[in-house]
């Protein structure tokens, strides 16, 4: 059995950073299960295709086809280099609509589930404990309250030289929280079994290593 480690939360909770910290600690493989999202988004506005319910069949038929490609750090959609493209809070955004559809969801489970493979796996999402691995031996619940994500979700885009404004961010997280804890199909909601961590005031130092205190206990 491949042991995996499930990281879940919010919107800009650090899941990111701590998962592929994590990863890089145990020599494990990362998935990035919002990235899927995100790519299935930017593949469905190449494509000319709206992001609503009344498109559902045509985005999950994107969202299985996904043309995708990770070489040296970077990620492929076909042959366009979308790295950056991903990242930009657009894409957030239209991660969280389409990712609100169940045959989206349904359409990512297999690459998913595919994703754990030996030595082991650290998974960082909405529902990697709830829904894709609910047999994984640790689940890990990651908060921060609203405000410190706006801060940090803030400092990340200055440093990268895109200016937006701290009200709107904050905006834009409450948004995507509201939608991901609405929906009816994996609501964004801690597993059963799940340990909970507030890293409001904690590095990323920190949280790594408290995440593998808890592994190795
Ligand atoms: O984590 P990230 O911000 O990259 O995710 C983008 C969006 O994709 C989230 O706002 C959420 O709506 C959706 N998502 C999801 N389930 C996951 C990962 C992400 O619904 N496992």
């Amino acid at each position: 059995d491949v042991p995996v480690i499930c990281i879940d939360g919010p919107t800009a909770s650090g899941k990111g950073t701590l998962a592929a910290a994590l990863a890089a600690r145990l020599g494990w493989h990362y998935l990035d299960s919002g990235a899927l999202y995100r790519l299935t988004g930017l593949a469905a506005r190449r494509h000319g295709v709206a992001l609503d319910a009344a498109h559902e069949p045509r985005l999950a038929e994107l969202a299985r086809a996904l043309p995708l490609r990770f070489a040296d750090g970077r990620v492929w959609l076909g042959d366009e280099d979308v790295s950056e493209a991903i990242r930009a809070e657009q894409a957030g955004m239209d991660a969280s609509r389409v990712s609100a559809l169940p045959a989206v969801r349904a359409a990512l489970f297999e690459l998913q589930r595919g994703a754990a493979r030996l030595p082991g796996l650290v998974a960082d999402g909405r529902d990697m404990g709830t829904v894709i691995f609910p047999a994984a031996p640790l689940k890990v619940f990651l908060t921060a309250g609203v405000q410190e994500r706006a801060e940090r979700r803030h400092r990340q885009l200055q440093a990268r030289g895109v200016s937006v404004t701290l009200e709107s961010l904050r905006a834009d997280l409450q948004e995507r929280d509201a939608r991901d804890q609405a929906r009816a199909t994996a609501p964004l909601k801690p597993a059963p079994d799940a340990l909970l961590l507030d890293n409001s005031a904690l590095s990323i130092e920190q949280s790594v290593e408290q995440v593998l205190a808890w592994w190795q206990a």
